[in-house]
């Protein structure tokens, strides 16, 4: 056995005879690549940033079948398997070069040192940042699939299977993407809004799981232009995992409305006196309904046009709030005349609630 292999077993009076690694009958020379491998991964984990990480190993077939063998054959019980041996001294060799520590239950990065195929792949626990943006009016929220090919990819959407629209989405997902060197990511919004809405700051809150990034951290402050606009992002901050309970929220919005017919002063004093923290029924279709609350209404009347402020619930959609489909009590149901939302912005949201963390796991699977 080569020197690495027999230092391995534990064979109390019994010795071996020390071979070059070629002549090794376990492992054939594989620990000879050791330092090779070492190498390889410390350069696979230099776009990285980390303060952790852990090895993985392949062996080559046949080894650990080998060392299965002599162990059972000789009655051997060994101090540590041939895989944990290679791991040990690659890590060993990785810390040295990086002076990153080794976490195995929970580390940053991650190196698989394949030695079968002389391979090595580094993967990267996802990271999770809170925001709240403010956008422009024209400015989509999420991006949506391509019409023309459903998100195949056509020459339509220039091959990114997503409509070629501006959305907050697309620009987030591209600035991102170039400040921590990943764009695989998954959007949480708190709510949402119309193209047409503008959201003014503080903004509206997000969540954004970044998987496999190179870097670990994001600027609490960034903006990113979209289309014609600028999206901006403020009030960011790392999350320490995922969150497994988001806040519930409630938002002051501006509507622009339209009646069916004049409404008089009375009018305007009834939907003051009606809505003053009063729960209002959402029959959402499919599901049970939903009881949302309306903390206050004030609105203007010239003519037909309404200018209404209000203060609602998280999750109670502001047109329909407006025209009373699916939803009692209503602007128009109030006013007894029918009543149409015309645009509607988002001028403050407001959490109620707090964040909740999983516990903090590491899931190769899935990376
Ligand atoms: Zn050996
Ligand atoms: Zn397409």
């Amino acid at each position: 056995m080569c020197q690495l292999c027999s230092e391995r077993q534990s064979a109390g009076t019994k010795s071996f005879q020390v071979v070059p690694g070629r002549d090794c009958f376990v492992c054939e020379g594989t620990l000879d690549d050791i330092p090779k491998m070492a190498e390889a991964a410390t350069r696979r984990l230099r776009p990285y940033e980390f303060k952790t990480f852990a090895v993985g190993v392949t062996l080559p077939e046949g080894v650990q079948e080998r060392e299965d063998e002599l162990r059972s054959m000789l009655r051997l019980k060994g101090y540590e398997t041939v895989k944990s041996q290679i791991a040990r001294l690659v890590a060993g060799r990785i810390s040295e070069a990086t002076h990153r520590r080794v976490d195995k239950a929970n580390p940053d990065v991650s190196v698989l040192a394949d030695f079968g195929r002389r391979e090595t792949m580094a993967s990267s626990k996802p990271v999770f940042y809170y925001g709240r943006y403010t956008k422009p009016p024209g400015v989509a929220q999420r991006r949506t699939l391509c019409d023309a090919c459903r998100g195949r990819g056509c020459t339509e959407c220039k091959w990114t299977g997503f409509k070629v629209v501006p959305s907050v989405e697309g620009g987030l997902r591209k600035k991102i993407g170039r400040l921590v060197g990943s764009e695989k990511m998954i959007f949480t919004w708190l709510g949402s809004e119309d193209e047409d809405s503008k959201v003014f700051p503080p903004g509206r809150p997000f969540v954004v799981e970044i998987k496999g990034p190179k870097k670990r951290r994001l600027v609490g402050k960034f903006r990113s232009r979209v289309g014609g606009g600028l999206v901006s992002v403020s009030s960011g901050r790392m999350l320490p995992s995922k969150p497994v309970r988001i806040p519930s929220f409630r938002f002051e919005t501006r509507i622009r409305a339209t009646a069916a017919s004049r409404v008089p002063p009375e009018g305007i004093s009834d939907l003051h006196a009606r809505f003053h923290k009063t729960a209002v029924t959402f029959d959402r279709p499919g599901s049970r309904p939903a009881i949302k609350t309306v903390y206050r209404v004030r609105a203007r009347a010239r003519g037909r046009t309404l200018l209404i402020d209000a203060e609602l619930d998280g999750g109670l959609p502001v047109k329909r709030f407006v025209n009373g489909e699916l939803v009692s009590p209503s602007v128009s149901e109030v006013l007894k005349t029918e009543v149409s939302c015309r645009s509607f912005d988002i001028c403050r949201v407001r959490e109620i609630g707090a964040f909740r963390f999983a516990e903090i796991t590491w899931d190769k699977e899935k990376n």
